[in-house]
């Protein structure tokens, strides 16, 4: 039997169709919090393979031109692409390292800060759910760096992938760590871009930092409340269904402060409940076109901003600078003057 190697788990994963593999050692993960740890998944593990898949540039041109959410939603936001097309060839992959006789622990990379209060099962180890910090795991196995949007940046697709992992107890050499400022240029597009101004500019000095053996990286310190407002419903700077659906409405994002739960908790009540049909509002929703993504689109959730800054501008910034691989024929991906709408929606 062949030896497994890093060589041959890299050319195996990218066969069965993922676009990026990184090793990290299990000791990168000495800093994280015991409820991230993935020595708390696997005690024995030694290695966390994180793997991942672009998310397609064009995923996002129906809500660029502000003719089409779904698409982005059912493929590439918590749809297809997290649901379908990373966990199939992992699995495989899992399945692959499993026939060499270690031990391969799929891990699906759920929502740290949406941990429920449960007591330990256990003598000296945490509660469940043990969730990673995906992008942190992602930096642990040199696939990129955080950038200042918080987003997870490489250098074949900037901030378009997103990441799952595997632990094993397969020892193998780590990939070397990428160096902090080397995806990330600070240009703040993505805060001069962002509908809920929930991206603080560089000036302001606030933000995250963590070390990774000799390295700091840090990011900004975004404001995930106001990014939720926008990025689930909330903001009818990006959202034409609150202008059909809510007239009268009246809500900036950008001066609101709710946390990241009390934002989810009013996008989701007022995107996916249900109201009484009436001539007015036959649809029987509360928002009918939110409610539609999250009925059509795969895995459950839906996304109205579209990472209009962190994720749409990022990249256009990036492919311009030539600092991201991936190139593409049709020149600059924003061709034309970009849209929002007034927050006041108009009565009537
Ligand atoms: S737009 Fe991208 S490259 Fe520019 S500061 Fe933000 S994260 Fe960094
Ligand atoms: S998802 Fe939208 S609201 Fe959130 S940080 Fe990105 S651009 Fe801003």
């Amino acid at each position: 039997m062949k030896k497994l190697t890093k060589e041959l788990i890299r050319e195996t994963g990218y066969k069965f169709g993922l676009d990026l593999i990184g090793f990290a050692n299990i000791e990168r993960f000495k800093n994280a919090p015991e409820r991230m740890n993935p020595k708390n998944i696997f005690p024995e593990g030694k290695t966390v393979i994180v793997v991942g898949k672009r998310i397609l540039r064009g995923g996002w041109r129906g809500i660029e031109e502000g003719t089409n959410w779904i698409s982005y939603t059912y493929f590439d936001y918590h749809g297809l692409l997290n649901t379908f097309f990373i966990p199939e060839p992992l699995y495989q992959l899992a399945c692959f390292i499993e026939d060499f006789g270690y031990e391969a622990v799929p891990y699906y990379p759920g929502v740290p800060e949406a941990q429920p209060p449960v007591k330990p099962l256990r003598k000296n180890f945490p509660p469940p759910d043990v969730h990673l910090a995906i992008r942190i795991a992602g930096i642990c196995a040199g696939l990129g760096e955080i950038g200042w949007s918080k987003v997870f940046l490489t250098k074949k697709f900037g901030p378009r992938q997103r990441l799952h992992a595997i632990i094993t107890d397969l020892e193998v050499e780590p990939d070397p760590l990428i160096k902090p400022g080397s995806i990330c240029k600070r240009c703040m597009e993505c805060v001069n871009d962002c509908p809920s101004y929930a991206i603080p500019h560089i000036k302001e000095n606030k933000k995250i930092q963590i070390k990774i053996e000799d390295y700091v990286y840090e990011w900004a310190d975004i404001h995930l409340g106001k990014c939720t407002l926008s990025y689930h419903g909330g903001d009818s700077r990006v959202s034409p269904f609150i202008h059909k659906d809510f007239p009268g409405w009246n809500i900036d994002a950008r001066k609101q402060d709710f946390s990241e739960e009390t934002a989810y908790k009013f996008c989701w009540t007022l995107s996916t409940g249900r109201w009484r049909k009436t001539e007015e509002f036959p649809s029987g929703y509360i928002i009918e076109g939110h409610a539609m993504l999250q009925k059509w689109g795969e895995g459950g959730s839906f996304g109205i901003c579209g990472s209009r800054g962190c994720m749409r501008s990022c990249f256009n910034y990036l492919e311009k600078k030539e600092v991201i691989e991936q190139r593409f024929k049709g020149g600059e991906f924003i061709k034309r003057k970009r849209w929002l709408l007034p927050y006041k929606v108009k009565k009537g």
